[in-house]
């Protein structure tokens, strides 16, 4: 328990600074002439005063209260919290890099061309596809463009009575967001009892209304869709795209690429997959990669190489625009470019092996206490039904708090939709076996305590900084700003 946790305008005291500065030697202009008199404040504006060492303290307090890979294991399902390598920050800080203005001329910075277009090349190995576009900010971002790129590739050949995308029942919420989004209709496939696709349901879905089909393999339950190549000629034959949502490709890196699979339009979550630091909607990457037929609809520019020399390109006339200012989220293609040269083929091989392999042992340890509803081998996670548990008295939500109390961060609960009381976990590859160990005796001790008392873990957590909050409450009259009591 912390018992330090006063606001820093409470702290504050009047007059006291945290900087000094000389006195000003430019002529000062009159404040008219510089903001006209309507945008002026007639108050102060009441900002807290404290010294440096004060603010210092309390925002490093604040971070103490944050749980991140850094503290400790977070097997959140679907997010691929693996453990950032510092050196991926140190690159992205070095001078070159972290002082060039995105207007210098091209000649200026050459280097940063270099390096998109080394992971362009780096990503179009690892996913088989034949270009790729780095502006896409998130996984989402990356949908909508390559929602936008199917689109645009239809109207092109004058198609354009496909107003449906299909999408299976175990995909991730954002998936039928974007879909809807981009202007489209959500046609939804159901799972068969194996959890995967199910074929014949998607085969009687399919035809000349059908834009694209989104899927992600393996699936959010961490199964493989080994259906794939049978979907795929299902789609293609009524002339719909494939679109792959790689925000699995943790589990299959360098054992099969998406554009193998029979995929037209791929994103991969760099934030993700690649190891740069996400969550908190922190800065991310949604690279988009193409097969050749759709390359001419990128974003623009694209970057090429002419022998040492490389350039924008911005002379690609059925280019659906920008989808981000400049060239994207720099500094994360970089620090995803480090981890990608660091780990090389063989290194992101073994990374998914690895996460695989701990899933699969994470889940044999788990399945002696917990309910497995989809009982075969895994890839990178796998989802538990809290549903035993819940009719004792506490749910999913509750075994998430208790493991709040334990000093774990929480599994992805209540999703995916077609799993009760869903409890994803997905442990990834950088965890110890004896870290693993920890998390499931952790929640072998979670089920003993629902046996013995349930309506106590049913309130917790009880250890941390704050306890059960009103998530309702949280989310409908959200208190934004401190209000003097
Ligand atoms: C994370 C995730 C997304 C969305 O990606 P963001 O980068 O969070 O926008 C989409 N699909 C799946 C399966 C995901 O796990």
């Amino acid at each position: 328990m912390r018992t330090s946790k006063a606001l820093i305008f409470e702290i504050s005291r009047p007059g006291r600074q945290g900087y000094s500065l000389p006195p000003c030697d430019v002529p000062a202009k009159p404040l008219e002439q510089i903001l006209p008199k309507s945008l002026q404040r007639n108050d102060e504006p009441g900002l807290p005063e404290l010294s440096e060492g004060e603010v210092a303290r309390h925002y490093t307090e604040l971070s103490t209260r944050n749980f991140g890979v850094d503290t400790g294991f977070y097997p959140l399902g679907s997010c691929t919290m693996k453990y950032n390598p510092k050196v991926n920050e140190e690159a992205a800080v070095l001078p070159g890099f972290a002082f060039m203005h995105p207007c210098q001329p091209e000649e200026t910075v050459q280097g940063a061309l270099e390096l998109l277009y080394n992971m362009e090349q780096g990503l179009k190995e690892l996913t088989g596809m034949d270009r790729f576009t780095l502006q896409p900010a998130a996984g989402a971002h990356g949908e909508l463009t390559g929602l936008m790129l199917i689109q645009a590739y239809h109207r092109s050949r004058g198609d354009d009575k496909r107003n449906k995308v299909l999408i299976p029942l175990s995909a991730h919420g954002t998936n039928p967001a974007t879909v809807s989004m981009a202007g489209y209709e959500v046609v939804q496939i159901p799972c068969d009892d194996r959890g995967l696709v199910d074929l014949e349901a998607l085969k009687a879905a399919v035809d000349e209304t059908t834009s694209a089909l989104m899927l992600t393999n393996p699936s959010t339950l961490g199964l493989f869709e080994e259906d794939i190549i049978e979907i795929a000629r299902a789609v293609h034959e009524v002339g719909g795209l494939l679109y792959y949502d790689g925000a699995n490709m943790n589990a299959i890196m360098g054992y099969i690429r998406p554009g193998d699979m029979g995929f037209d339009v791929v994103h991969l979550n760099i934030h993700k997959t690649l190891a740069t630091p996400h969550g908190g909607g922190g800065p991310g990457g949604g690279p988009v990669g193409v097969k050749e037929r759709l390359i001419p609809f990128l974003p623009i520019p694209l970057i090429e190489k002419n022998g040492d020399h490389f350039s924008f390109n911005y002379d690609l006339p059925g280019s659906i625009g920008k989808m981000h200012s400049f060239y994207g989220n720099f500094g994360v293609v970089i620090k995803a470019y480090t981890y990608m040269r660091m780990m090389g083929a063989e290194g992101l091989k073994q990374a998914s092996g690895d996460a695989v392999l701990n899933a699969n042992y994470l889940m044999s340890l788990l399945k002696k206490t917990y309910y497995l509803p989809y009982d075969r081998y895994c890839k990178h996670e796998f989802v538990l039904s809290a549903r035993p548990e819940k009719k004792k008295g506490a749910g999913a939500g509750d075994i998430a708090k208790a493991l709040l109390d334990r000093g774990f961060h929480p599994p992805t609960v209540y999703f995916p939709l077609i799993v009760e009381e869903a409890l994803m976990i997905e442990p990834t590859e950088t965890e110890s076996k004896e870290t693993l160990e920890a998390f499931a005796k952790a929640m072998e001790d979670i089920a003993k305590d629902i046996d013995a008392n349930a309506e106590k873990v049913a309130h917790g957590p009880y250890n941390t900084v704050v306890g059960r909050l009103d998530e309702v409450r949280a989310a409908r009259s959200p208190i934004l700003r401190w209000v003097k009591e």
